[in-house]
């Protein structure tokens, strides 16, 4: 059996997938982030792939490795298979294809953790059968990926990068060092914060219980958000000729209190209603799932 890894490496965990060549997931593991590895996700990556090929066959998996996709955070550049920049994790201009070739003897795909994650929900989650789709995770910070025509846009290193938009130029201080970006607007840690500023305690999701029993503070600064959000999502959406918002991250969790007035405000701003909003299916899983995806392709 052709067996095709695929490891996620995110802010705090790396998740890793081992699939058949006909995509079908044989085995995942989940691991801790080594704090800010730089080039050592090098290591981290071929640590995990021999992990889950130790663990197949400790399994009774009689296969070989044929392909590996990995997927990580930031500045990405598919083509070169480039890691360009990621402050969490501590790299720039990483080579990180050319690195995990030097260390595997089977093609190696390198990926955008956010691209993947929509190229999985696409084959095997949310957009299944929806070959126009804006996938938007909500968590630490705000990214997106597009799906156009069925193919994941992946034109420069800055694409999908909508959490440095401005929507408010006198607004909350950014992570990137400007005023009023999307995501200092309307991630979940942003909401977090803004929710603790008005005195109250919790975190984003606490907000959004209170959102749910109409506490009127707490509806004003949820939807100063979703206004933030629409501002950012319609356009797109509008050029792109979308037809299904996914929303995935820690704030997806939140559920109808969020979908919903996504959804009505989406449909006031680009006048017609032939676009959905839903909760993404794959949750954390998707980046691994879509690294598995990506190395299908590689070993084709
Ligand atoms: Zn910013």
């Amino acid at each position: 059996m052709r067996l095709m890894a695929g490891v996620d490496v995110g802010g705090t965990r790396v998740k890793s997938v081992l699939a058949d060549d006909e995509g079908s997931v044989l085995l995942s593991h989940t691991a801790s982030t080594p704090e800010r590895p730089g080039a050592g996700v090098v290591d981290v990556i071929v640590e995990t792939v021999t992990a889950l090929l130790d663990a197949a066959r400790a399994e009774g998996v009689d296969g070989r490795l044929a392909a590996v996709g990995a997927v990580v955070p930031g500045l990405v550049d598919e083509a070169s298979g480039s890691a360009s920049w990621s402050a969490n994790l501590g790299w720039r201009d990483l080579p990180l294809r050319d690195l995990l070739l030097a260390r595997f003897d089977v093609p190696v795909a390198v990926g955008h953790d956010v691209r993947a994650g929509l190229l999985a929900e696409f084959h095997v989650g949310a957009a299944q059968g929806v070959p126009d789709a804006l996938f938007v995770p909500l968590g630490t910070g705000i990214a997106s990926a597009l799906l156009a025509s069925g193919r994941v846009v992946a034109g420069t290193e800055w694409t999908g990068e909508i959490g440095h938009v401005t929507v408010q130029p006198d607004g909350p201080l950014c992570g990137c060092g400007r005023l009023g970006c999307l995501e200092a607007v309307a991630s979940a840690s942003a909401l977090g914060r803004a929710w603790r500023e008005l005195g109250r305690e919790g975190d984003a999701e606490t907000l959004s219980r209170a959102v749910a029993e109409g506490d009127p503070e707490a509806v004003r600064l949820w939807h100063g958000a979703i206004d933030a959000l629409v501002r950012v999502i319609a356009p797109v959406c509008a050029a792109a000729g979308t037809r299904v918002v996914l929303v995935g991250g820690g704030l997806a969790q939140s559920g109808a209190v969020l979908l919903e007035p996504l959804r009505d405000r989406l449909v006031s701003a680009l006048g017609h209603d032939r676009i959905t909003v839903s909760r993404a299916a794959l949750g954390d899983r998707a980046g691994a799932l879509g690294a598995t995806l990506l190395a299908l392709e590689a070993a084709a």
